[in-house]
């Protein structure tokens, strides 16, 4: 059973039956069919349907922010901003797919050759909760963009996000199985990638997960496309201003209650301001509103699983353990739903959870850095390798320091955010391959040299 559940009031919203192995081969067939006549559209039908279901999620954004908010937690202002980024993606693929898959002309000894970038077929797409809208659009906007289908196995807390999604592409007149969504777990994904008519694999996820559908991807040689874990860096050096920059630190934290691949993660603060800065940052956590994530007012509620919270509490635990401070918070919430206190471990040194691992939700670390090298060195200390941001008044040094980040974005007096117009994907265990921009609508496609005598 795939269950919807408010994590808030821990109430059962809907429950649905898995889908039946002879239902996910039929979808499988039907998304192989209608690529045959999807890939011959011609690319401003395509375009036109993409600004439709752009349109149509702004008329929807009341609805389906809502149902966001209570299938997991979201709140209502941060839901709203992810409907309306996901109708900006839509419009900048309607609006540059073209320019973007236009043939490219080689000189060589042919007497004409060319590059030209066809669509590869069906593409699954496993995704998280954690963005239910936002992770779905920025695969599918350029993936069906190129011509591909699309089939979505969304994870099993947002079922009805999932069919609300399928249901917009229907509803903005995208043919049948051009998008479909699948209500299946987990363990019904690897008969899914291994279907001969599926040609690609993109999964938005933990690493653990990334591990098990590569493997599978590998074996079935597959395309895949892998956007993991992570713990971005947020380097605090002495220059700052350091009331703005904790208040811009505590954002970054907090965006989605934490629970978002490239909210900063470790703070690595220089000595010089290290105490002065954790002062104003507990500060401003103190400041965050709990309450109801369908209040307009309420800046934090609760997290996306019973589960997930209780699985953050233990690497609280462990963490402190080990010898982390704990400055605030510590624990979780006394309420029916999976609310988990901000928190903000001090101290915090290589070895212990908080610094090796991703830390899911409302928990910062903070740790002491000595000089702007060994900040650059610690945070280039992690298995992870996904956004990382330099704060300092001297923009230039900054930029130096950024470029020496081992992640796929690094930023410079600015919170890591994805835009389309701009790659973002990551490097070491945070995955590989990019979405958005160019560089995502080129992913999913046949890169075919064209050599004519
Ligand atoms: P998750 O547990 O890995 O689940 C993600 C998706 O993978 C779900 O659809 C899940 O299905 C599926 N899945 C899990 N194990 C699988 C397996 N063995 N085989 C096939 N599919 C499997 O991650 P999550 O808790 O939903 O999301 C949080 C994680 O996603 C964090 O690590 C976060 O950093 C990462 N993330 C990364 C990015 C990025 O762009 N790099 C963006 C957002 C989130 P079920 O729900 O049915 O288990």
């Amino acid at each position: 059973m795939i269950q919807s559940r408010n994590p808030y009031t821990a109430e059962l919203l809907n429950s649905y039956e898995e889908e039946k192995a002879y239902r996910i081969e039929e979808k499988i067939q039907q998304a192989h069919a209608a690529f045959i006549e999807w890939r011959r559209r011609p690319l401003d039908e395509r375009a036109a349907l993409m600004q439709r279901v752009a349109a149509l999620l702004r008329e929807r954004k009341e609805s389906l922010a809502q149902l966001m908010t209570q299938e997991m937690g979201k709140v209502r202002r941060e839901a709203l901003a992810e409907v309306e980024k996901c109708a900006w993606v839509c419009e900048y693929y309607a609006t540059y797919a073209g320019l973007f898959l236009t043939e490219e002309m080689v000189h060589t000894d042919a007497s004409r050759s060319y590059v030209r970038f066809a669509p590869l077929g069906v593409v699954l797409a496993v995704m998280p909760w954690n963005f239910p809208f936002w992770q779905v659009f920025r695969f599918a906007a350029p993936a069906l963009m190129a011509g591909n289908t699309a089939l979505l196995k969304h994870a099993s807390n947002v079922p009805q996000c999932a069919l609300a999604i399928e249901k917009l592409f229907l509803d903005a007149g995208c043919p049948a199985g051009v998008f479909q969504t699948l209500l299946i777990g987990s363990q019904a994904v690897e008969a899914v990638i291994r279907h001969d008519r599926v040609r690609a694999v993109t999964l938005t996820g933990s690493e653990a997960a990334g591990r098990k559908v590569a493997a599978i991807a590998g074996e079935s040689l597959k395309k895949t496309v892998l956007e993991l874990g992570g713990s971005d860096p947020f380097i605090v050096l002495p220059d700052v201003d350091i009331e703005s920059v904790a208040a811009k630190a505590v954002q970054a934290r907090m965006i989605n209650n934490g629970q978002s691949c490239i909210a900063a993660k470790r703070f690595i603060i220089h000595a010089d301001v290290y105490d002065d800065f954790t002062e104003a940052f507990i500060a401003h956590m103190h400041k965050l509103r709990f309450g109801n994530p369908e209040d307009e007012h309420t800046d934090y509620a609760a997290m996306a699983r019973h589960d997930l919270r209780d699985e953050l509490h233990e690497q609280v635990t462990r963490s402190i353990k080990a010898g982390a401070m704990c400055l605030l918070g510590g624990k979780p919430i006394q309420h029916a739903g999976a609310c988990y206190e901000p928190t903000v471990l001090a101290g915090v040194v290589p070895g212990m959870p908080a610094f090796d691992e991703e830390l899911f939700g409302p928990v910062a670390a903070l740790i002491k850095a000595s000089s702007t090298e060994e900040a650059l060195a610690l945070a280039n200390r992690s298995s992870y390798g996904l956004g990382g941001s330099v704060w300092t008044a001297d923009t230039l040094k900054g930029e130096r320091l950024a470029q020496q980040l081992e992640v796929g974005c690094a930023f410079v007096n600015g919170i890591v955010k994805s835009d389309p117009r701009l790659p973002f994907g990551g490097v070491k265990h945070s995955g590989y391959g990019r979405e958005l921009s160019i560089f995502g609508i080129r992913e999913f496609v046949n890169i075919q040299t064209v050599w004519i005598a």
